[in-house]
C-alpha cells in the first residue's frame, strides 16, 4: 500500500492527463485548476459542454495519451512568460498574478505536449505508474467556489496504483449507491421531497413516519427518565423575540423573510431557544429548581442554498430533538458531561460506533455575542467537560455558535462523508440578553447558564444516516413492518389470518401477503422490503400451530411454535436488539 503523499501525486498527475486530453478533444476548453482530493481528483474547465456519456471517450484517449508521458519536466518562469504561455486563459493568468503578488515563485510542468501552471507534486513516470484510473462524473462548479463567479464544468475521476485497488474502490462506490438514502427512501416509501411542496422540504411517508415516531417516543421517554420536561412550542413568533435573542442580527442569512400579521412582523423559527426561555421566565426561579431541563421534538426552518440541498442530509425544514438546560455555572460542566454520555449511549443503541467529536471555538473573522472573558470561560468549560468525559475530540476554529462554543458529533455516511449530528453548546449569552435570573443559595440574584443540546440533531439527517448505515434493513424496533406472514397456498389463508391476529395483539407490526403469488415471489418481495422476519405458514405449520421462520438475509431458522416466536420477536423489539436471532 502506497502512502497518502504518493496517492495525492498520482491523482494530481491524473488531473494533468485529464486536462491534456480534454484540450486534445475539445481545443476551445479552458483548463482552470485540477487538484487531488480524497480518493481521486477533478479538473475544472471553462467553455466545455459535455455529459456523462462523453467520459468513456475521454478516458480512452487518456489511456492512449499517457503512453508518451515519460516524466514531468518543470521550469521556473516569470509572470510575463505565464501570460504569454497561457494567452487567452484568464483563469491561469489570474492565479499566476496572485502567486506573483504574494512573492511565490512560478513554475510550469510539461509532460508530453501538455504544459500546466503548477506548484508540483507529481509521480515520476506517468506512462508506467498512471494506468488504473476512471472518470466518474461531470458536475457544475463555480470558479473559486463563489456564486458570483462563472459556473465551470468539473470532471471527477479516481486513480489508484493497482487494478485491484481501483476495482475495490469502484465496488465500494457501487455499494454506496445501493445504500443511497434518496434511492432507498423512494423504494421503501419512507419519505419524499418534491418540487410541488418545494426543494429541501420533506414529506415523511407512512413507513418513514413509523420510524420517526419510534425514535421520538424513545427520546421523549428516555429524557423524561432523566428529568427533562417536554413541551410544544409554536412554529412562528414575533420578530422582536428574535431581535432580542440576537438571531435577527447574527443569524439572519439562515432565516426566512418576516410575514405580516396585524401589522406586526412575525418569523418562522430557525431555533427553538427563545421559546424555551419564555417558559423559564414564567416565574422567579430558585437554585433549588436547577438544573431545569426543557425539551421538545421541535421543527425549525432555515434557509440553505439550493446547490447545497442534498436529500435528507441538508434540508430547509427539519426537526430536532432539542432541549435547553438552565443551570448554575457550577453545574454546567456536569450537565455537559451528562448530555455527552447520554449521546454516546444513544449512538450505541442505534449501532453507531464510527463517530468523532469536534469542539467548535471562535475564529477571529466571525461575529459573536458577548465579551472575551465570557468566551474564554465557556470554551474552557467545554474543554474541561470533554476531558472529564474522556472523549476523543479535536478543536476546530470558527465552528462555534454565535452565543457559545459547541461540541458536535460527526457520523460518517455510506460514502465516508462526515455529517454533524448531535450537538451540545454552552451558552452564557442568551441568559444575559433575556436577563434571566435565579435566586442563589446566598439569597442573591444570579444569571444561569444555558446548555443547548440535540443528541441526534436533525431527525431528517439522522434518518438519512440510519438508512445508509443499514441499507434500509433497520433494527427490528424501527422496522415499519416487523413480520410478514406468508401463506404457502390459498388453503392456508385462514391460519395466516389467525397468526396475524396473535402477533398484532402482542404489539408486533405485522402484515399478511395475501396475493396469489408463489412462495418464492412472496419471499423475494418481503426481502426487498427488508422485513426482518418472514413467518411462512402451510399445512404442516397449521397442523402443529407453528410457523417456519425465515430472516431477511435469507437465513432459514426452521419451524417454531407461535408463542415461542412471539416471545423472541418481543424480546428483540423491546431490547432494541441489532440482531434478529
Ligand atoms: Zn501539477
Ligand atoms: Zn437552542
Amino acid at each position: 500500500m502506497k502512502d497518502q503523499r504518493y496517492l495525492d501525486h498520482l491523482r494530481h498527475s491524473a488531473a494533468h492527463l485529464l486536462a491534456a486530453t480534454v484540450l486534445e478533444l475539445y481545443p476551445k476548453a479552458k483548463p482552470t485548476i485540477g487538484p487531488s482530493i480524497e480518493n481521486g481528483f477533478y479538473y475544472d474547465f471553462d467553455n466545455l459542454k459535455i455529459s456523462a456519456e462523453d467520459l468513456s471517450k475521454i478516458e480512452k484517449t487518456m489511456q492512449a495519451l499517457v503512453k508518451d508521458w515519460s516524466n514531468f519536466n518543470h521550469q521556473k518562469v516569470t509572470l510575463a512568460q505565464v501570460k504569454k504561455q497561457f494567452q487567452g486563459n484568464k483563469y491561469k493568468i489570474e492565479l499566476a498574478s496572485e502567486f506573483a503578488k504574494e512573492g511565490k515563485s512560478l513554475t510550469i510542468y510539461k509532460s508530453g505536449d501538455f504544459t500546466d501552471l503548477c506548484r508540483g507534486g507529481h509521480i515520476e513516470n506517468p506512462s508506467h505508474e498512471l494506468k488504473y484510473f476512471k472518470l466518474l462524473s461531470v458536475a457544475g462548479a463555480y470558479w473559486r467556489g463563489s456564486e458570483k463567479n462563472k459556473m465551470l464544468t468539473r470532471i471527477y475521476g479516481t486513480a489508484w496504483p493497482t487494478q485491484k485497488e481501483l476495482d475495490n474502490y469502484l465496488n465500494q462506490l457501487e455499494e454506496a449507491k445501493k445504500r443511497d438514502h434518496r434511492k432507498l427512501g423512494r423504494e421503501l416509501e419512507l419519505f419524499t421531497i418534491n418540487n410541488e411542496v418545494g426543494p429541501g422540504i420533506t414529506l415523511w411517508l407512512a413507513n418513514g413516519s413509523i420510524i420517526r415516531r419510534e425514535i421520538e417516543n424513545f427520546m421523549v421517554n428516555e429524557q423524561i427518565k432523566m428529568g427533562y420536561k417536554h413541551v410544544y412550542s409554536p412554529h412562528i413568533g414575533q420578530k422582536s423575540l428574535w431581535e432580542k435573542s440576537g438571531h435577527w442580527d447574527l443569524y439572519r442569512e439562515k432565516m426566512y423573510s418576516p410575514m405580516d400579521v396585524d401589522r406586526t412582523e412575525y418569523l418562522v423559527k430557525p431555533m427553538t431557544c427563545p421559546m424555551h426561555i419564555q417558559s423559564y421566565e414564567l416565574k422567579p426561579r430558585s437554585y433549588k429548581e436547577l438544573p431545569l431541563k426543557i425539551a421538545e421534538i421541535g421543527s425549525v426552518y432555515r434557509y440553505e442554498k439550493s446547490g447545497e440541498l442534498s436529500g435528507l442530509l441538508r434540508v430547509r425544514a427539519f426537526t430536532q430533538d432539542d432541549a435547553h438546560i438552565f443551570c448554575t455555572p457550577q453545574q454546567s460542566v456536569d450537565q455537559f458531561i451528562e448530555v455527552f454520555r447520554f449521546t454516546q449511549e444513544l449512538y450505541q443503541v442505534f449501532g453507531f460506533t464510527d463517530y468523532r467529536v469536534r469542539l467548535g471555538v471562535r475564529s477571529k473573522k466571525e461575529k459573536y455575542l458577548g465579551d472575551d472573558a465570557h468566551w474564554k470561560r465557556a470554551e474552557q468549560r467545554a474543554i474541561d467537560a470533554l476531558k472529564k468525559a474522556k472523549s476523543n475530540y479535536f478543536i476546530s476554529e470558527g465552528d462555534a455558535a454565535f452565543y457559545g462554543p459547541k461540541a458536535d458529533f460527526l457520523i460518517k455516511d455510506a460514502l465516508g462523508r462526515e455529517w454533524q449530528c448531535g450537538t451540545v453548546q454552552v451558552d452564557f449569552m442568551l441568559p444575559e440578553r433575556f436577563n434571566l435570573k435565579y435566586v442563589a443559595q446566598d439569597g442573591k440574584e444570579k444569571t444561569p447558564v444555558m446548555i443547548h443540546r440535540a443528541p441526534l440533531g436533525s431527525l431528517e439527517r439522522f434518518m438519512a444516516i440510519l438508512i445508509e448505515n443499514y441499507a434500509g434493513a433497520f433494527p427490528i424496533w424501527l422496522s415499519p413492518i416487523q413480520v410478514k406472514v406468508l401463506p404457502i397456498t390459498e388453503r392456508n389463508l385462514g391460519y395466516a389470518q389467525k397468526t396475524y391476529k396473535e402477533l398484532q395483539e402482542a404489539g408486533i407490526r405485522v402484515e399478511v401477503d395475501e396475493r396469489n403469488e408463489t412462495l418464492q415471489a412472496k419471499i423475494r418481495d418481503a426481502q426487498m422490503e427488508k422485513v426482518p422476519y418472514m413467518a411462512i405458514v402451510g399445512d404442516k405449520e397449521e397442523k402443529s400451530q407453528s410457523l417456519s421462520l425465515r430472516l431477511r438475509d435469507g437465513k432459514d431458522v426452521g419451524q417454531m411454535k407461535i408463542d415461542k416466536f412471539i416471545e423472541l420477536a418481543k424480546d428483540k423489539i423491546e431490547t432494541k436488539a441489532l440482531d434478529l436471532i
